[in-house]
């Protein structure tokens, strides 16, 4: 019997050789420098913000340099399978606007290198193995659960290390007739790659992000096939998908650099030159004073659901994942302000090695400024198709008038200095309810008194002010009315004044104002109170002034 014969005991249904796959899937047609890369989510049902910062790095490599991006549904593990998973990944890329230029969503496929899915392409994977069979590359193991159990305990308590390699690769020294044998009586068995790597020979391995790394050589026959449902491993179908796929630049997490010898191993089996390597570092957020991995079960922001819910532009997410993914991003964008993250030149040279310090306030403060600069129109447009999703009470009050509700977000805005306190669309309303009647009414409000407290003094100054001294027909008359009251009253108008002979007044005009300001909205620190008086006209001011007095 030959490994020809095993090879075909073990795959009878497979029909074609690695050749057909070769030339069905041709080498991409790329220019010169031109990049192909991947985002290869396992589907369950859950994006991580990790896959967007991959993505981005994905979609940007091709976008500076000319090339395909895919996207691969790594649905191996299919116990794991999330109906749907893939379909999230997908909107969310397109939310985001880095949509993979190929890829496979309920049954469409885009692209000519798919299957894009890898349950799909169980045959392809079989022809890869039978191959290796062939050439005695790979052979069954029948060892069971408890066997390997039992080798890794003897292992342990030997302190030697543990894995299937070198005398403890107890089935790759089965004669071909012995693994025959089994197979036809039907024992289980799973497929290994059998090494011809020395452990202790070091190989020099360049990941483009880390640099040049010294790393020990395989020596492990790892699985490539599983038992349960004959498909590979991710290491083996890295290899095929990667290779058939035309991959030129693999982004993935660092998780997987501890493989990279089990990888480079494989690739030179088959005489496939290996694509390079970008190993992102983990994404950790500070805790105290320490810093740890963004955690799925923890951290609610390690989801992509986050940011849609709570309502960030998506551009700030992005802007934010970016002040990560290169160190010299935040320099780059203040001397470009006005050309997007795609026009910057990637380098993973500048991505820190150590771990991407993800912080939520850093992208809050990304969110006011871009939302600071959003016309009145684009942000009413933009909170609106939020609501739409998830506030019904912010969209029921735009709905009851755009215009004003238009007129509220405009309040120091398109300006040189804009308003910068909103950084999400959930918090529209707290930053706007008391321009709304109803809701100032059924709102429990503190009323944040600053100097002036008394309440008879309170309702002097609002009742004085109303009856002598309102307008809003101009800015600068309207300021004039505030003064004239402060005097009226017995405060300073001019704070130069006040702060030289504080002795002769009550107070000063900013004390009025602050009055006039917290009796209006129950807030000492709003935006422009002229502004907002004009918004609110003199009957809702008066009303409200004189509903406080009672
Ligand atoms: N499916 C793998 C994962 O989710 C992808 C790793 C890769 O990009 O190669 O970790």
């Amino acid at each position: 019997m030959t490994n020809k014969d095993l090879a075909n005991l073990i795959f009878p249904e497979v029909k074609h050789d690695i050749n057909y796959y070769e030339e069905k899937y041709p080498k991409r047609n790329l220019k010169e420098g031109e990049v192909v890369t991947r985002v290869a989510p396992s589907p369950t049902g859950y994006m991580h913000l990790g896959t967007l910062f991959q993505a981005i790095i994905d979609y940007i490599l091709v976008k500076n340099r000319g090339g395909v991006f895919y996207l691969r549904n790594e649905d191996t593990d299919t116990k794991r399978e999330i109906e749907g998973a893939v379909k999230l990944v997908i909107d969310t890329l397109k939310e985001y606007e880095i949509m993979p230029d190929e890829y496979e969503v309920e049954g469409k496929v885009v692209g000519e290198y798919g299957p894009y899915r890898q349950t799909e392409r169980k045959e392809i994977y079989h022809t890869f193995i039978k191959h290796l069979i062939e050439k005695g590359e790979a052979y069954p193991c029948f060892c069971t659960k408890e066997e390997l159990a039992e080798m890794r305990s003897t292992q342990e308590k030997s302190k030697i290390r543990t894995g299937y390699y070198g005398k403890w690769a107890k089935c790759r020294n089965l004669t071909i007739e012995e693994q025959a044998e089994k197979i036809k009586a039907g024992t289980p068995y799973v497929i290994r790659f059998k090494s011809h790597g020395d452990f202790d020979k070091k190989f020099i391995f360049e990941d483009l992000v880390k640099g040049k790394l010294e790393l020990s050589l395989n020596d492990e026959d790892f699985i490539i096939m599983k038992s349960s449902d004959q498909l590979p491993t991710y290491h083996f179908a890295h290899l095929v998908d990667d290779h058939l796929m035309g991959t030129t630049h693999v982004i993935r997490g660092e998780e997987w650099l501890p493989s990279v010898a089990k990888h480079i191993e494989l690739f030179r089996a088959f005489g496939f030159k290996p694509p390079k390597y970008i190993h992102t570092p983990l994404i950790i957020k500070k805790e105290g004073n320490t810093v740890r991995k963004l955690s799925k079960r923890k951290d609610p922001e390690a989801s992509m659901s986050y940011y849609k819910e709570c309502g960030y532009p998506k551009k700030a997410v992005i802007e934010s994942l970016m002040t990560i993914i290169n160190s010299n991003y935040e320099e780059w964008h203040k001397a470009n302000p006005n050309s997007t993250y795609l026009e910057f030149k990637y380098s993973p040279k500048k991505m820190s090695a150590s771990g991407a310090l993800y912080d939520l306030d850093k992208l809050k403060n990304i969110s006011k400024n871009i939302i600071s600069k959003m016309t009145k129109e684009e942000l009413m447009q933009e909170s609106l198709t939020w609501a739409n999703s998830y506030s019904e009470k912010l969209k029921k009050l735009i709905e009851r008038d755009k215009e004003y509700y238009m007129n509220i977000l405009n309040i120091e805005r398109e300006q040189k200095k804009p308003r910068k306190d909103i950084a999400k669309y959930d918090e529209i309303i707290e930053n706007i309810w008391y321009m709304y009647d109803d809701l100032y009414e059924e709102k429990e409000k503190v009323y944040e008194w600053q100097k002036i407290t008394d309440p008879k003094e309170i309702q002097t100054i609002t009742t004085t002010y109303m009856d002598k001294y309102f307008t809003t027909s101009d800015k600068e008359l309207w300021f004039n009315g505030v003064k004239e009251l402060s005097e009226d009253l017995g405060y300073a108008s001019n704070m130069k004044d006040y702060k030289e002979h504080p002795e002769n007044y009550k107070g000063s005009v900013a004390d009025v104002s602050t009055v006039l300001r917290v009796a209006l909205t129950s807030k000492s620190t709003t935006p422009d109170l002229y502004e907002i008086m004009s918004l609110l006209g003199k009957e809702r001011i008066t009303k409200r002034y004189t509903s406080l007095a009672k």
